[in-house]
């Protein structure tokens, strides 16, 4: 394996490259990200068409940036055999992960046993691609660990992105060996759960994403969220720490490669 110069360099670990406004200007987001040094993305599959782009995408601007492909529990719904199958297709060109899957109990845009049916099926589907997986869950904590338990997702790796619970469900998560993915609202004031979470976790735990265009971290708060913005997550996770943002920077891209490069 080539070793990579990651000193320094930011890794946005969870993007959306597909969505408006960034899919209307991909190579001005990339460049911006560049001149902040961030220089290694996935862009995430939310459903079949996104999963598609985020491919179609990773095609055309890697190799620093690759894709996920999976159905968001929102769209859980959509899941059936033929779209298992579609996205079993999509996975041929070289996914690094299955994502984002998992349960949101919060807006339950699809039914809650149906998102159940949904998430163990693509943590088959990730086990048969020998790929680990991104996962979202909102308002969910013991439902998605009692899944990935019945599962045994220890086995396959991962990361909770966008992370939203304590540090007590964070713990459990670490024991079965996967990430915590921290967006920019560890730089709200009010995120004093997950600030715990960031300062508690080792090091070698945790990722930085963006969840661009969402989520914008402050300064930008409200506004479109790109990955450059990334170099503030990493920020507040340096003064929580009390540490270099270099050692955040590196640390997190160490760990991003060495969950989505096994392949
Ligand atoms: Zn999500
Ligand atoms: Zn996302």
């Amino acid at each position: 394996m080539q070793v990579r110069q990651v000193f320094g360099m930011y890794f946005d670990s969870h993007c959306h490259l597909d969505f408006e406004p960034l899919s209307g200007d991909i190579e001005g987001v990339l460049e911006r990200a560049t001149n902040e040094k961030v220089d290694a993305f996935v862009t995430i599959g939310t459903d079949l068409q996104s999963s598609k782009s985020a491919r179609a995408i990773a095609e055309k601007y890697g190799p620093k940036v690759s894709f996920s492909v999976g159905i968001h529990p929102h769209e859980a719904s959509s899941l059936d055999k033929r779209a298992v199958e579609e996205l079993m297709e999509i996975a041929g060109a070289g996914p690094v992960a299955v994502g984002e899957i998992g349960l949101d109990f919060h807006y339950d845009h699809s039914p809650r046993p149906v998102q159940r049916t949904a998430f163990a099926d693509q943590l088959d589907l990730a086990r048969d691609l020998g790929l680990p997986v991104v996962i979202h869950s909102r308002d969910a904590a013991l439902e998605t660990l009692d899944i990935l338990r019945a599962e045994k997702a220890f086995e396959l790796g991962g990361v909770v992105h966008c992370f939203s619970y304590d540090y007590s469900m964070a713990r459990k998560i670490l024991d079965m060996g996967f990430h915590i993915g921290v967006t920019g609202v560890v730089t709200f004031k009010n995120a004093h759960d997950l600030k715990e979470v960031v300062k508690k976790t080792p090091l070698d735990s945790l990722l930085i994403e963006t969840d661009a265009p969402y989520l914008a971290p402050v300064p930008y708060r409200g506004k479109t969220n790109e990955p450059a913005h990334v170099v503030y997550v990493a920020g507040a996770i340096a003064e929580i720490r009390s540490t270099g943002v270099e050692n955040i920077a590196e640390a997190t891209a160490r760990n991003a490669n060495r969950l989505f490069g096994k392949r």
